[in-house]
């Protein structure tokens, strides 16, 4: 929490508030946030205009005219908020953007403080050279079925762990690789090379349509998720398998199972997500 549509979202809200925008100053109140590049890139950030803000991955990215980049991982907790200056600052503050002309500051609040900020020159940034974004995957929302294909094709892990690391695909965690799996119709414990081509295709598809009807839903609220506007997303009143453990599949009506797996909690319908059947249609 937050994965892929709930950035995606904070970035869509923010958008329009801050592109534009003259940063007048910044305040680090909380040292452990700052988690990359030179403090005193930050210095060059003032009196500078912000171009753009959009996504890559689970990451959010600041362009400022001055050629840095402010990112942002909002990690379990953090939120990236468009609040009036007058507004209470919430205790768990840890990075303020103020601005010029406007009533309205940017707040990166985080109460379990695993979230971070960098700030690095664009070409680090574009090259994805920047240690946030080196070795990121495609980003799963526009991955092309070649490159999913040429990435998943050969390995022998299950696919709920596959799904899960940001080397491989960027931007799925683990609510959305449950319901995409579900979606997909295939069990999260499959190793996989079981896969045939047309659940290889399958699966590509489910990943778009669960992240796009997700972004739709502006997200995922079940505790601390808010967009930029401090509203709650939608989405969790739509998902299928994740955190229903007992309750009746949508599909099929036998109870949501969870198990382990790589120390996350998984969720997945024993019926229509049977790992044995789909061994042996492997096999045929
Ligand atoms: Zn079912």
């Amino acid at each position: 929490m937050p994965e892929l549509p709930e950035v995606e979202t904070v970035v869509r809200s923010l958008f329009p508030c801050l592109t534009g925008q003259k940063i007048a100053d910044y305040q680090v109140i909380d040292a452990k946030v700052w988690r990359g590049g030179n403090l005193f890139f930050l210095d060059n950030l003032k009196g500078k205009l912000i171009t753009k803000i959009w996504r890559r991955g689970k990451l959010a990215l600041i362009q400022v005219a001055s050629g840095e980049i402010l990112i942002f991982h909002l990690k379990m907790t953090g939120r990236l908020i468009w609040v009036s200056k007058a507004s209470p600052c919430p205790k768990h503050t840890r990075f303020i953007l103020n601005f010029q002309e406007v009533e309205e500051e940017l707040r990166f609040v985080d109460p379990r403080r695993f979230g971070f900020i960098a700030c690095r020159r664009s070409k680090e940034v574009e090259k994805e050279t920047a240690p946030e974004l080196a070795g990121l995957g495609p980003d799963a929302l526009t991955v092309s079925w070649e490159e999913f294909k040429k990435i998943f094709g050969q390995r022998t892990a299950r696919l709920k762990s596959l799904l899960l690391d940001q080397r491989l695909i960027a931007g799925i965690g683990n609510i959305y690789a449950d319901e995409i799996l579900f979606r997909a119709r295939l069990n999260p414990l499959l190793p996989a090379n079981y896969l045939s081509e047309k659940e290889w295709q399958l699966l590509w598809q489910k990943i778009k349509e669960t992240l796009q009807e997700a972004i739709k839903y502006r997200g995922t609220s079940i505790r601390d998720y808010r967009d930029g506007a401090n509203q709650k997303g939608n989405f969790q009143d739509r998902l299928l398998v994740y955190g229903r453990e007992q309750q009746a599949c949508p599909v099929c009506g036998q109870k949501i199972a969870r198990s382990r797996i790589g120390g996350r909690s998984t969720y997945f319908c024993p019926k229509c997500q049977k790992l044995l059947n789909q061994k042996k249609s492997r096999n045929k």
